[in-house]
């Protein structure tokens, strides 16, 4: 669960900024120094400006009316781009229409995003995971690799025993690229073709990639945040919380949800309902999204992306760290790291980080939850730091003494959530009572290190656990650290 500092979310684009930026521009560069009155012609013909095209990712069916669908690989010219979800686009047959603008790409800096065999920056450990997933001889995705502008061929083999390799995609002086040097082609995507008839020294032809997932959405429409209860069909139960039940959902027959029951008397409900329309704008891909609330009758629902596996901590316990290996595990943490850098950037704070906030999804991919939702809980018992239900394990000194959090406490948060991880989700602090555990944390003494842990992992625990927030990293330098340390 999260909380917000006071200054709101800058929510707005870059390109919100640039009508304001080309007003000062053509005022500063008037002849004569000022800007002409309003309605004077311009002496030269205005410069028609080129206009936006963008090429869809995904595909993108509009059921609100305002949006538009999307057929993937078509063009779309963009209308209007001002905010920072939603954007304004045009097809080809003049209908116009709001569409979400994390499922297109500029079509003048697309480069290999077009191709379905090409994922960006994927970590070696997520591409094993989601190559293994699949399961299928062949199975390939081009990623980014660790060294800049360099690119490697992950590929899953069933040969001998089921593997994936990675092939660093190479260049020569002359351009052309390769993976064995026999065989060279002048641009990726006719290299990949090349494999894709030819093994030429790989361990397996390529043969298929995975599973086109598209993204969710911020909100499931532009400005939509509240979902109508019969556009939503309600299945089996997922678990039970702080707040009631969470049942699996579809939403409008398609798209799988999880709808938080909420039960009566356990929130301020509309101070929450008022901050879900903000909080349905915060977007990113290590965050469970919000899609909106149905909060016309009792009682509320929330409505989030469903995530397959369920929480991180149960996820851990089902697991050996040997069936996850540290690599893995690190992986894991730096997920919630990139998903806390964004809340962090966003002036957000979480105010109950643990692995029992976070979820699961398909090829262990980990997402941050519940941000937004401490504050709106009315029992007392979870929101002062004397409570029996408050997150004593996981707070610093200064929130144990004067309930001041910060992103720096949810860095120490997230150091005990990386020790919940390299444990395999033993509880910290064993069965130590809580005064106890407040005493030893006032002494500055900390978690021990985990069994087998690197001890350059724990030390970036131990950075998370410095008494002075002012000396724990930011969410930001500690996704470069562990970012590093897993390309090592
Ligand atoms: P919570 O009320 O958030 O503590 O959720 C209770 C339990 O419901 C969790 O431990 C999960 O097992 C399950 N759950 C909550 N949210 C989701 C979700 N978005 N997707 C899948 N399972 C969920």
């Amino acid at each position: 669960m999260v909380t917000k500092k006071k200054s709101k979310i800058p929510c707005l684009s870059l390109s919100s900024f640039l009508p304001a930026l080309e007003a000062v521009t053509a005022a500063v560069t008037m002849p004569g120094g000022g800007a002409p009155p309003p309605g004077t012609p311009s002496s030269k013909p205005k410069e028609k400006q080129k206009s936006k095209v963008v090429v869809a990712l995904y595909p993108f069916k509009a059921i609100e009316s305002g949006d538009l669908s999307l057929e993937k690989g078509a063009e779309y010219e963009v209308v209007d781009d001002s905010q920072e979800h939603w954007w304004k686009v045009k097809d080809e047959n003049g209908s116009v229409g709001y569409i979400p603008s994390n499922y297109v790409k500029e079509k003048e800096t697309i480069g290999l995003q077009k191709y379905e065999w090409y994922v960006g920056e994927m970590s070696r450990q997520h591409a094993e995971s989601l190559l293994k997933q699949e399961d299928k001889e062949g199975c390939f995705v081009v990623r980014n690799s660790s060294t800049k502008g360099m690119y490697t061929l992950s590929l899953y083999t069933k040969v001998i025993h089921p593997q994936t390799k990675h092939y660093h995609i190479k260049q020569k002086d002359t351009g052309e690229y390769y993976l064995s040097d026999k065989h060279c082609c002048a641009s990726i995507p006719e290299l990949i073709n090349y494999h894709k008839h030819n093994s030429g020294g790989l361990c397996s032809r390529l043969k298929t990639t995975p599973c086109d997932r598209p993204p969710a959405t911020a909100g499931l429409s532009h400005d939509k945040w509240e979902i109508d209860p019969n556009d939503l069909v309600l299945h089996e139960e997922l678990g039970a919380g702080q707040f009631g039940v969470v049942r699996r959902g579809k939403l409008y027959g398609t798209r799988d949800a999880a709808v938080k029951m909420m039960k009566e008397g356990t929130m301020s409900e509309d101070d929450f309902i008022e901050e879900a329309k903000v909080m349905t704008k915060l977007q990113h891909d290590n965050l469970v999204q919000l899609y909106g609330v149905c909060s016309k009758r009792r009682p509320i629902y929330i409505v989030t992306e469903y995530m397959c596996n369920g929480s991180l901590f149960n996820y851990l316990r089902r697991t050996s760290p040997d069936q996850l290996g540290p690599a893995v595990l690190l992986d894991m943490c730096l997920q919630v790291c990139k998903g806390m850098a964004y809340l962090e950037r966003h002036n957000y704070i979480h105010r109950d980080l643990a692995a029992r906030n976070c979820l699961v999804g398909e090829a262990n991919v980990v997402k941050v939850a519940d941000f937004g939702l401490a504050r709106y809980v009315l029992d007392d018992q979870y929101t002062s730091s004397g409570g029996t239900k408050f997150p004593i394990k996981w707070a610093p000194p200064e929130v144990l003494n004067y309930t001041r959090f910060s992103s720096k406490s949810d860095v120490w948060a997230f150091g005990v959530l990386m020790w919940e991880v390299f444990t395999c989700g033993k509880v910290p602090y064993g069965r130590m009572k809580n005064n106890d555990v407040v005493e030893m944390v006032q002494r500055g003494q900390v978690l021990e290190r985990p069994k087998g842990c690197l001890i350059e992992i724990y030390n970036v625990m131990r950075a998370c656990w410095r008494q002075s927030p002012d000396e724990r990293p930011s969410f930001r330098a500690l996704k470069e650290e562990l970012s590093a340390m897993l390309r090592d």
